[in-house]
């Protein structure tokens, strides 16, 4: 573990152009329970008989927005519940220390933001749980701790209409903006890619790892067990982003030379 924490520490030191990709993992050391998608959380079918994902849809949104809100509400308990953890930080830190360092987040749970990450290299492909908005006027609510204390589905305050989060239901598209910006600095490379508790089951996920190896750069996994990507990495960093992550940074001084 030393010698490969060694080599990445030494390849984070010399990077101009770097892209985290994190997953659930990374935010179930801050407790969150781990899901792939939205969905795992509830391992298929949810206490209503029907599956995670048709609960969570667009579709059921729609048709019965107090049942889809029921699940939502869980989903935003628990992100509320947590706060982010030192994987996050370590990760605003190199984003601090280098300002071509990327985060492509699959998480809703806003951690990054909240560890200090810069909106502007931050890209959340899966959405985010808050701020609420209105789906009849869109105007933003930023009070999703008081709705989940009042009966579901949370109303708008100036119309009345079914206020929703910024996620990515199933059945609904990725947003646009997150995927041109994915894909523009995909074009642009990456000298190293850092895949975080993630089992990469999604190929705009696998994709960036791929791209950047055949491009030369340096493909590392940060992961406790084995996923679909391990086979495909230069460096396995075995162990939690918790534990990998705060290690990596302490290799690396403020002007990012090794010690
Ligand atoms: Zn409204």
């Amino acid at each position: 573990m030393e010698a490969a924490l060694y080599r990445v520490a030494q390849a984070l030191a010399r990077a101009e152009r770097v892209l985290f990709i994190t997953g659930a993992g990374l935010s179930a050391d801050s407790g969150l329970p781990t899901y792939r998608g939205l969905g795992g959380l509830y391992n298929g079918r949810t206490e209503d008989g029907l599956p995670i994902e048709a609960v969570l849809s667009g579709a059921m949104l729609r048709r019965d927005p107090a049942l889809c809100w029921k699940y939502l509400a869980e989903l935003g308990g628990a992100c509320l519940q947590a706060v982010p953890n030192a994987g996050h930080l370590a990760i605003a830190e190199l984003q601090r220390r280098i300002p071509g360092c990327w985060v492509l987040t699959q998480n809703i749970d806003g951690y990054h933001r909240a560890a200090g990450s810069p909106a502007g290299r931050l890209i959340e492909i899966h959405g985010v749980l808050a701020p609420l908005f209105c789906q009849s006027c869109a105007a933003e609510d930023e009070e999703l701790a008081a709705h989940l204390q009042r009966s579901l589905p949370p109303r708008c305050n100036a119309c009345g209409g079914v206020l929703r989060p910024p996620v990515v239901l199933f059945e609904e598209m990725l947003p646009q903006e997150a995927i041109d910006t994915l894909y523009a600095e995909l074009r642009k490379g990456f000298d190293l890619v850092l895949s975080v508790g993630t089992s990469s089951t999604f190929p705009y996920i696998v994709e960036p790892v791929l791209r950047t190896r055949e491009r030369g750069g340096l493909a590392v996994e940060i992961n406790p067990g084995l996923t679909a990507l391990s086979a495909e990495v230069d460096v396995r960093l075995v162990g939690t982003a918790l534990d990998v992550l705060p290690k990596l940074l302490g290799h690396i001084s403020n002007d990012r030379i090794c010690k």
